[in-house]
């Protein structure tokens, strides 16, 4: 299972199938992606079986500068194209993918979203409803919801996510917990993945992420911070291999 996802002067596209074919040999059973062309259009395909099927899906209207890859290994939910990733929120205004399980998932959709009907059997269908539970009926701003079901999520979890939201089309709310996921670093872009492999036909300058950080990633730049909000320093380093 892998994740890829870039901000910035990149066509999107092709730079996350292009990604989510080099974390292949992590195996998976389904993937999709999410692009959004900051002009109010976006789109999500998703199927199930190999990368070569969603690539068969993919149209050429379908563009965008930033957009979020998966593949999944499914643990909660049959692998088919409803439970694939990216999840997304009822309103699709957010959009999730994510590599992991979340432990407490049952009890965190019994505590708040009793009312909410699901589309997915997933545990991560729960985080995305829940982000979008915060910022629109508790008036959240995205960032805040984000850090605040990362506290809601409980411990013993794994999860490597990135998030997009439909009103700030080009940031990449991303965190860790026992998943890996790095930092790319661009000229005018930005981008994250499960393995530098996925990412070195961009770049060959990395950013560590550790575990329970909050990464904003947009075009101009990355801020990371430690889940009280204390912004940490993080040194790039540079791979000199070739994609
Ligand atoms: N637990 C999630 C699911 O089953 C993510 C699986 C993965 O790591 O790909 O959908």
């Amino acid at each position: 299972c892998g994740i890829v996802g870039i901000t910035g002067t990149k066509q999107a596209v092709s730079v996350l199938i292009n990604g989510l074919e080099r974390l292949e040999y992590r195996g998976y059973d389904s993937a999709g992606i999410y692009v959004n062309d900051q002009t109010g259009q976006d789109y999500l395909v998703k199927r199930a079986g190999r990368i070569a099927n969603l690539k068969s899906a993919l149209t050429p209207e379908i563009q965008g500068s930033a957009g979020i890859g998966h593949t999944r290994w499914a643990t909660h939910g049959v692998p088919n194209e409803i439970n694939a990733h990216p999840q997304y929120s009822a309103d699709e205004r957010f959009y999730l993918v994510h590599n992991g399980v979340i432990e407490n998932f049952e009890q965190l959709k019994q505590e708040y979203l009793a009312d909410v009907k699901f589309q997915s059997q997933t545990d991560t269908e729960v985080v995305v409803q829940l982000i979008d539970r915060f910022v629109v009926d508790y008036e959240m701003d995205t960032k805040s919801a984000f850090l605040k079901v990362l506290h809601l999520i409980s411990d013993d979890s794994s999860y490597a996510f990135v998030l997009m939201d439909r009103q700030t089309p080009d940031t990449l709310y991303v965190s860790k917990n026992k998943s890996p996921l790095l930092v790319g670093v661009g000229d005018g872009f930005n981008m994250v993945a499960s393995d530098a492999v996925a990412m070195l036909k961009e770049t060959h300058n990395f950013m560590e992420i550790e575990d329970r950080e909050v990464v904003i990633v947009k075009p101009s730049g990355v801020v990371i911070r430690d889940f009280d909000g204390n912004e940490m320093k993080r040194d790039t380093f540079r791979v000199d291999m070739d994609a």
